[in-house]
């Protein structure tokens, strides 16, 4: 830790108190046993159910309106599926790991062992402010850190409660909340951490990135982009309307890997509108007083896509709203209607940006091989989809596309999935978490060598002769 480096703001006096001292706590006490671990994990998640219906509505107030279901299925859900999983494999994961040393070290042994790095913070976004607050901690806490916490400003109810439920759950020195907004958050990217997690747009990961290179902390940033969406030539279209509505309108759009646009067949474009026609219909029948369907964030948000919408519009793109009962949407509400965007130029913000709203952007493609050239002319995305039943072409897309992660024949679900690693690559995240990933990402990895009583090392000690020379042979042996 460089002190000379660090330029903590004067405003932020306090936030560096809780860092020294949760700095200190850990130097006093050292790595916790596995079971404060598991008790740990086991009270914040009971917490968390207690308070599960009191965090739906904090979320849904933020949001003006976000589904009550989508907060038990993207945030509760994910949060208590994390605890089992971590509780259940925990002693494997901090298990010293016995590895080979190779024939050349032998008879030695060698061991990985897994350490708390120290003190963690996690900065989170707003638009799943439980989720990509809680996730992330468990996989410090499980490491056997202490963590500081600092939650979007856009949703300042939900910040406010995650703040006074961990901080009725552990003492400031071992888990502390800081709330606040942009400010806050550069003055808490540039204190000493021994690791940062950073969820939010790529333009901020950046300057994240850049505040942590001061201390040498390492980051994992998991960041956005446009996630494409490709329907094979053999895809089962109402399965996969489906699956692609689901995980487009899903908060409204406001997800990090929903499907950002299709990229489908030629011949199959008229039946995929039909098909999405009807599939928003019967998911949303209204849309103004419908609880199930979620809000844009903000005015600022609102207003973005909005504009997406308006600017393909006056660009002659064809654009089909999809409000089943033509209702008015009042801007107060913030709910935008599901809309299709066929054929847009790349030249539109629509195609430009990361979309974030419920707008899906359709493009035609006439062979596989120019699907996977359109992907791989624009930056890595974090998410990709393929739906289709043929292997070859599937395994094709998943070879020839480099994305974070991809979910085949659905939409969003390896995000579920407590194995596989979450994260991003280049402009769309480095680094990654999630079960055991997430419990690595913030544990060190040391390796520990252990001679054996018989050391052959020594035969390569001088004053060298033949017997070194022997070994030499040995060693360097083709
Ligand atoms: P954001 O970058 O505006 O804000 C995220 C957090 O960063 C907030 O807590 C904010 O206060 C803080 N912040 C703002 N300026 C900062 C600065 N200069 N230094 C340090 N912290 C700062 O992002 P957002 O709008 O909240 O989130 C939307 C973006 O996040 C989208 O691009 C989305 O794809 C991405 N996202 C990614 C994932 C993922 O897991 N990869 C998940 C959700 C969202």
């Amino acid at each position: 830790m460089n002190e000379m480096l660090v330029k903590i703001p004067a405003a932020v006096p306090e936030m560096r108190a809780v860092f020294d001292a949760q700095r200190a706590a850990f130097l006093r006490a050292g790595a916790p046993s596995l079971q404060e671990r598991r008790t740990d994990l086991t009270k914040l998640g009971e917490a968390i159910k207690q308070s599960a219906g009191r965090l739906a509505e904090a979320i849904s107030a933020d949001f003006g309106n976000r589904s009550r279901h989508e907060t038990a299925l993207g945030e509760i859900m994910p949060v208590q599926s994390a605890i089992r999983h971590t509780l259940r494999h925990l002693p494997g994961w901090m298990r010293p790991k016995r590895v080979s040393v190779g024939l050349e070290l032998m008879p030695a042994g060698a061991r990985i062992l897994y350490q708390p790095v120290g003190v963690v913070g996690i900065i989170s976004p707003w638009n799943y402010p439980l989720n990509l607050s809680i996730v992330p901690l468990i996989a410090a806490l499980a490491a056997g850190n202490r963590v500081m916490l600092k939650p979007s400003e856009l949703t300042p109810r939900t910040s406010d409660f995650l703040a006074e439920l961990l901080g009725g759950l552990f003492p400031s020195d071992k888990v502390a909340t800081v709330v606040g907004g942009p400010d806050t958050g550069q003055a808490f990217a540039r204190l000493p951490f021994d690791h940062l997690l950073y969820t939010g747009s790529t333009a901020v990961g950046r300057l994240v990135m850049q505040a942590a290179a001061e201390n040498l902390t390492p980051v994992t940033l998991e960041l956005g982009g446009k996630s494409p969406c490709i329907l094979g030539e053999d895809a089962s279209l109402p399965g996969a309307v489906e699956s692609i509505v689901y995980g487009k309108l899903v908060n409204a759009g406001q997800t990090c890997i929903a499907p950002d646009y299709v990229l489908l067949p030629e011949p199959r474009l008229d039946e995929f509108i039909t098909l999405t026609v009807d599939t928003v219909e019967k998911f949303y029948p209204t849309l103004a007083g419908n609880p199930d369907y979620t809000s844009m964030v903000n005015d600022r948000h609102y207003r973005r896509v909005a504009q997406y919408i308006a600017e393909a519009k006056a660009n002659g793109a064809r654009v089909i709203e999809i409000n089943p009962k033509r209702e008015t949407l009042p801007a107060e509400g913030r709910k935008l209607a599901p809309t299709l965007v066929i054929e847009p130029g790349d030249n539109l913000s629509i195609m430009r940006d990361e979309i974030f709203g419920p707008v899906l952007p359709v493009k035609n493609y006439r062979s596989l091989d120019q699907a996977i050239d359109y992907v791989n002319a624009h930056p890595r995305p974090l998410a990709l989809y393929y739906f289709g039943t043929d292997q070859a072409k599937r395994d094709k897309v998943l070879r020839k596309t480099v994305s974070g992660g991809a979910s085949v024949n659905t939409t969003l679900f390896h995000f579920a999935a407590e194995n596989l690693p979450f994260g991003g690559i280049g402009p769309s995240g480095i680094g990654a978490y999630h079960g055991e990933f997430g419990f690595q990402t913030f544990s060190h990895r040391k390796g520990v060598f252990l001679q054996s009583r018989f050391n052959a090392a020594r035969f390569l000690y001088p004053p060298f002769g033949r017997i070194t020379d022997l070994m030499l042979k040995f060693l360097t042996r083709g």
